[in-house]
C-alpha cells in the first residue's frame, strides 16, 4: 500500500450547541487538516496522487471554511461544527473527488482536524 497526506490550515469561528461550558459560546480557531490517502497501484508517471491536486480538492474545501462562522454554513445548521464532523465533511468530500477522478484506483484513507495544537478528531471508515 502507498499513502500520500497534504496538511492545510484555515480560521474559523463555531460555537458548539448543547456543550454545557465554554465552548457553547461562540470562539474561534486555528484548525489544521490532514488528508492521507491510499492505494496499492501507482499512475504512470509513479505517484499515488499529485499532492498539488491533493491540496486544490482541500482548498476548495477551506475556501467554505476559512474567515466564516461554521455555524452558519449549511452543512452545519444542524450537526454541530466539531472537530469531529469537521472531519467527515472533509472525508465526504474528498472521497466524492478522488473517486471521480482516479476511478476508485485512490481512496481517502482518514481525515485528522487539529482544533488546538494538542487536540484532535480523525474521521475514517471501517474496514479502509
Ligand atoms: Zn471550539
Amino acid at each position: 500500500m502507498f499513502e500520500v497526506s497534504v496538511e492545510e490550515s484555515f480560521a474559523a469561528g463555531h460555537a458548539l450547541r448543547g456543550y454545557r461550558g465554554k465552548c457553547e459560546n461562540p470562539h474561534g480557531h486555528n484548525y489544521k487538516v490532514r488528508v492521507t490517502l491510499r492505494g496499492q497501484e501507482l499512475d504512470q508517471i509513479g505517484l499515488l496522487f499529485d499532492f498539488k491536486d491533493l491540496k486544490l480538492a482541500m482548498n476548495d474545501i477551506i475556501e467554505r471554511f476559512d474567515h466564516q462562522y461554521l455555524n452558519d454554513l449549511d452543512a452545519f445548521k444542524v450537526a454541530n461544527p466539531s472537530a469531529e464532523n469537521l472531519a467527515k465533511y472533509f472525508y465526504d468530500e474528498t472521497s466524492h473527488k478522488l473517486h471521480q477522478a482516479t476511478d476508485g484506483r485512490v481512496r481517502v484513507r482518514d481525515v485528522t482536524v487539529w482544533e488546538t495544537d494538542n487536540t484532535t478528531a480523525k474521521y475514517f471508515e471501517a474496514g479502509d
